[in-house]
Order: C-alpha cells, then structure tokens, then sequence
C-alpha cells in the first residue's frame, strides 16, 4: 500500500512524526482484543487531527463491515481483496466527500489477487507470499473468515518477483502464506508446495529458501525426501502444533495427532542433524482440564522442541470456541503459560549450548553495540541469532564463524 501511495505521487510520513492528511489503519481481528485496538487507533486518528482522512483496511474491517460504517470517525472501509485498488477508493472519497465502504464478500473469491509487488524486504531478505486463505476452520480462528478460502498464487508470477529479488542482491526469501501446506490444492495439485519449491532452488542468486509456519500433515515420507535434494532449504521448520493433547486437538478441529506429529519431528531430526523445530501453543482452550495440559506438558517435554511460542486462548466472537463449555479461568492460563515458557527457555539455551566450538554459516544483517562492543547480527541457515563481535563490513555477507559463548536467545 505505501508503494502505492508513493507511485501516484503521495509522500509517507512517519505516525509519530508530525500530523498526515491521510491514516491508513491495516487492522488485525485475530482476537476479540485485537479488534477493540483497532477502534481505538481509529478513533484516535481522527482526534489528532479531525479533517484527516482515516481509512479501515486488513482483517477487522473484511469481518466488521456494519460497525464501521456505524463510526463516524471512519472514511473510508475496504476489505482484504480492495486493498489493491486503495489509492482510487481514497481519491473517491476526495471527490465525493461520502463516506466509502468497499467490502466483498470474501468466501467467494476464488483467484489469487496479484498485487504486482507484494513483497517486504529486509536487508538482506524478503518475504514472498504465495498463497492467501485458510479452509481448515480450527475451531478457534476467525482467518477463514477475514480471509476466506484458499487461493494460490501462479507459480511463475512468484518465480519472476523471485528472480527480479535476486538480481538486486537478496540471498533469502522467506515462503509465507495464511495457510502454505495448502498451495497448489486449487489448482488441483496436491504437490504443489514442493514443486515451487524445486523451481525456487533453481533460481541463481538466492542462497537460502526459508519456509514460514507449515501444518506437519504436509511433511510426508515424499515431500520429506525431495526436500532433502534442496540444497537452498533452510533447516528450520516451524510447525503450528497448539496442542500436544490429541482431545483437545481434536476441539480445536486441527487435523492431525500428537503421534502424527511426533513422526513428522523424527523425520526431520534424522534428515537434518542440526535442525530447528520451533512452534506455536495455545494454552487453556476451552475444555483444557489439568490432565489434559498435563498431556502437552510431557508430550513437550518428550519432544523438546527449540522454541516455543506460548499464546494464551482468547475467545474470537463468531468462532465456534468462543461459545464452547468450560472456558479457562486467566490466572490457570497465565500458570500454564508460565510453564511452558520456562521449558521453552530452557530448551533454547540447551541448544545454543550445543553449538559452542562449531562452526557456523551466518548471512549478516545489521549491526548492534552492546556495553560499548559492536557486534555484526545475523542468522545461520537453520534461523539462530549470531552476534558477532568485529569491526568488518558484514552487510549481507555469508561468512564462517566459531561460536564462542550461548545466551537465551543468541550466540556469539
Ligand atoms: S490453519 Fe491456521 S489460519 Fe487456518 S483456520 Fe487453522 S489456525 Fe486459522
């Protein structure tokens, strides 16, 4: 959207930095919360400087059409799918001066919409999308609903964003989508996923292919052995587990269990030896008795996985778990969570532990000084954070380093 906006000749000023004729809100409506944040930044907008022009775009505005079109402090209101054509609803609203509600319906768009570039680049990577919505419905996720159904992007509109990436420069691109184990599947392909990803290892210049969150059930003994050919494949997955229960998995509507699970992380540990799995929980869903968290806790335990990301069940109204029985007192959430987080840590400093006296590839990124020392910061390819103390130019750069000492959440 900011290129957008630049390309039709606006200028983009900082929020914090003097007053704008224009506020673009990206809104989240992940939780209940989330929304409430989204009013608020709205609302605080049109305060800072009332003749403004506030626009509501992103996931809160796709699934709250009539709310916003109830609030006075708003102008303009798109859904996911109009974001493309933003600059032409703004200037709508400037010749019209009528308030402007651009929301489809979501559920029935079937293409992928192109954006031409789409991408967010880093330093030294750049994040590719290449798929949009989520036909799974767990039971506690509104993102089906913000983003509807599952529409994958052509294959050589990404190779060409890819190779156009790689000329500048970029040595990584990260894989990210709502829901990438399901690339490919409407266009009727089941191996869509691995196949772009052998067509991406081809493409000169790019030296590391990450791949964001990927459901475990895409991992089969196939998929695992023609990954294992993708010399550019990072080793780091991180696998959307929310549960190490199979009953509660089973609540949450995810199509997978803890055996499955477990299978998909020996098979990667016995492909890669230095792989890094990390991924995300969910504690005190509705339902989650101590037995059944006791369950996640040892089956974490069994597992040890290097990083865990520990979220707190919040109900999303218009989910189907937000009106289940038995929904979870916050301080047992916040225990559990707790628990969780100590493992995670621990799990983590073991690891980072390991690597002391080896040798690692590391892409630099940028620096940082510390207690008056510059370190150069960067991640190897299996995605830990290396603080490398020197005084060399490393922008962008693979080297070799010795890991000397293990924090938490680095190395050095
Ligand atoms: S797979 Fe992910 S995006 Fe899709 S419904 Fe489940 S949690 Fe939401």
């Amino acid at each position: 959207m900011t290129q957008k906006f630049q390309e039709a000749g606006y200028e983009i000023i900082d929020m914090n930095e003097g007053v704008a004729e224009i506020y673009i809100v990206n809104t989240c409506t992940v939780t209940n919360m989330s929304d409430r944040k989204s009013r608020q930044v709205l609302r605080r907008l049109k305060d800072k400087n009332g003749e403004a022009i506030v626009v509501a775009v992103g996931c809160y505005a796709q699934v709250a059409k009539q709310e916003l079109e109830e609030m006075p402090e708003i102008d303009v209101a798109l859904g996911n799918e109009e974001k493309k054509d933003i600059v032409h609803y703004v200037e709508k609203f400037v010749e019209e001066k009528n308030k402007v509600i651009q929301i489809d319906d979501i559920s029935i768009q079937r293409e992928f919409k192109d954006m031409g570039q789409i991408t967010y680049t880093e330093k030294t990577r750049a994040v590719i999308k290449i798929q949009d919505g989520c036909n799974q419905f767990c039971s506690y996720c509104i993102i089906p609903y913000a983003r509807g159904r599952v529409r994958s992007r052509k294959a050589e509109s990404i190779l060409e964003e890819i190779t156009q990436i790689s000329q500048k420069g970029i040595k990584e691109v990260v894989i990210t989508g709502i829901h990438v184990a399901s690339y490919g599947r409407d266009f009727g392909n089941e191996n869509g996923l691995i196949e772009l990803l052998e067509k991406i290892n081809s493409i000169e210049g790019i030296s590391r292919i990450r791949l964001g969150s990927l459901e475990p059930k895409i991992i089969t003994e196939e998929f695992m052995q023609r990954l294992a050919k993708l010399r550019k494949m990072c080793h780091h997955f991180h696998l959307s587990l929310q549960s190490g229960c199979d009953e509660t998995l089973k609540r949450m509507n995810r199509k997978y269990t803890t055996s499955e699970f477990k299978r998909v992380v020996e098979n990667l540990r016995e492909q890669y030896k230095d792989v890094n799995l990390t991924t995300d929980i969910i504690v005190g869903f509705p339902g989650e008795t101590e037995e059944e968290f006791n369950k996640t806790y040892e089956f974490l335990k069994q597992i040890k996985l290097y990083k865990m990301h520990v979220f707190q069940y919040s109900p999303r109204k218009g989910t189907r778990a937000a009106s289940m029985p038995n929904q979870i007192d916050g301080n047992v959430k916040e225990a559990r969570s707790k628990m969780l987080i100590e493992m995670s840590n621990k799990n983590q400093l073991e690891y980072n532990e390991k690597m002391v006296g080896k040798n690692v590839e590391v892409l630099f990124e940028d620096k940082e000084t510390q207690d008056g020392i510059t370190y150069y910061k960067g991640h190897t390819q299996n995605y830990i954070l290396v603080k490398h103390k020197t005084r060399e130019e490393l922008e962008n750069l693979i080297k070799k380093v010795e890991v000397l000492e293990a924090e938490e959440e680095y190395v050095k």
